[in-house]
């Protein structure tokens, strides 16, 4: 029998693990230059952690997680989503008397989905959460941020939707209005609304079945419950992000999926991936930290799909060419193995980010030739018989015009310097 992965879960493999490796980077360099740090989290949590959280009637609760019992009859769950396990170790490590406010996560989530294109049942994060922040400012600096991602990875066609959902009480009354206008229409209402009718009304809103629309089109709308704090909040993200220059549309159906927000929230959506168009969501938690045991902190946070914006982003994570090596050494013999192991050594204490690649197993000098220019490499470092005996070695210039010359190898390594220089 062959072993195949699990459905849904995906290898990274070269050379598209390059593709994300720089995409990370763009991210941490980004992340780094609005002062967040990172909080590295398990991959599990006890289940506890997510019902209590992400809310007990979400699809995630329902039916995406990959929940277990362990060894001692322990509930545990594979995280789905990023917040809530970094809630749980905020407060667990008292980072917010630490003044550790403002942080992120990377890596990857579980939900027991359909895999589809952009739709996976491991799939991969970045997060951003900020506490004890009422707002708005942050709120728009969280979104300037994400702005900021976007035009580092060369996307200029993603869309940004914002919504408040109000206050834990606005959203109350809220409910109940909506739970008499979805009631008084529930033979309209699909099995998935009609599922959500009775505790989460407002789920309907999110629904993504056209037959709906009209209903949900005519449902009284959050706004008109407002209370004044919420709108003041909402309207002053709105004016900063105008000033800012940051585009965006009000849409008054995006709810999200999760119980957790409220005032804020937002997603950047792309035309591009069909379906599985949000490539970043988030919004505001003020609640969250009082449910899981802490004091009433304000917070909000995002998180990306990294698949969805990896695709997206494809062509320019790809931009470089894909080499391995930017110097390749070989020998004419196989007794000299150490000399050229040390040699490449050598090289790399010149400049720790060169790539060296010092050719193992053997070979023609013709088969090595070929695999150093294979590599990428702009160099070719040759020990031969000669350069074995009076310590010299060959470098031969594998692009550009340049001759080869024999020099000694502990000055070599200078000119070896000055001629990658001179080719990048
Ligand atoms: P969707 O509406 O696509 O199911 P969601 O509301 O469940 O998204 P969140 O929980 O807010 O998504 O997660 C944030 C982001 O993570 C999404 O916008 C998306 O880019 C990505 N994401 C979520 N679920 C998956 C998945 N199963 N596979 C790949 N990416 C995902
Ligand atoms: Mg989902």
């Amino acid at each position: 029998m062959k072993l195949q992965s699990i459905k849904g879960m995906n290898d990274i493999v070269p050379p598209n693990s390059r593709a994300w490796q720089r995409a990370e980077e763009l991210f941490r360099v980004i992340l780094d230059s609005y002062g967040y740090r990172e909080i590295r989290l398990p991959l599990m949590e006890n289940t506890a952690v997510f019902e209590r959280s992400i809310g007990d009637v979400t699809d995630i609760v329902q039916k995406e997680m990959y929940t277990f019992e362990d060894r001692n009859g322990d509930s545990l769950t594979l995280r789905p989503e990023g917040t809530a396990g970094c809630v749980r170790a905020v407060l667990q490590n008292g980072l917010l008397h630490q003044q550790f406010r403002k942080l992120w996560y990377i890596g990857p989530m579980f939900r027991h989905e359909r895999p589809q294109k952009g739709r996976y049942r491991q799939f991969h994060q970045i997060g951003v959460e900020v506490f004890d922040i009422p707002g708005p400012d942050i709120d728009a600096e969280l979104i300037m941020m994400t702005a900021r991602m976007w035009a580092a990875l060369g996307l200029s066609d993603l869309r940004l939707e914002l919504n408040t959902l109000g206050t834990i009480e606005a959203r109350t009354k809220y409910r109940e209005v909506l739970f008499a206008y979805f009631s008084a229409n529930r033979d309209q209402l699909d099995p998935d609304s009609l599922a959500r009718l009775e505790r989460n009304p407002m789920r309907i809103l999110d629904s993504k079945n056209p037959a709906l629309d009209e209903l949900i089109g005519g449902a009284p709308p959050l706004e008109r419950y407002l209370d004044t704090s919420s709108r003041t909040h909402f309207d002053g993200l709105c004016e900063v992000l105008t000033k800012t220059g940051v585009e965006f549309q009000v849409n008054p159906r995006l709810v999200r999926g999760l119980d957790y927000y409220s005032q804020t929230v937002f997603e950047w959506t792309t035309e591009r991936l069909g379906a599985q168009g949000t490539v970043c969501a988030g919004g505001r938690y003020d609640g969250l930290v009082e449910l899981l045991g802490g004091k009433p902190t304000a917070a909000i946070g995002f998180a990306m799909g990294l698949e969805r914006l990896i695709e997206l982003a494809w062509q320019q994570l790809n931009d470089d060419d894909d080499t391995d090596a930017d110097i390749y050494i070989i020998s004419t013999h196989p007794d000299y193995a150490a000399e050229i192991l040390l040699l490449a050594e050598a090289v790399r204490g010149v400049k720790g980010n060169w790539r060296v690649l010092c050719h193992c197993g053997g070979g023609s000098m013709k088969s090595q030739m070929k695999k150093a220019d294979r590599s990428g490499a702009q160099l070719a470092l040759i020990i031969g018989e000669q350069e074995h005996l009076d310590g010299s070695v060959t470098i031969k210039p594998l692009r550009g015009q340049r001759d080869q010359m024999t020099v000694a190898r502990d000055t070599g390594i200078a000119t070896m310097s000055e001629l990658l220089t001179t080719i990048a």
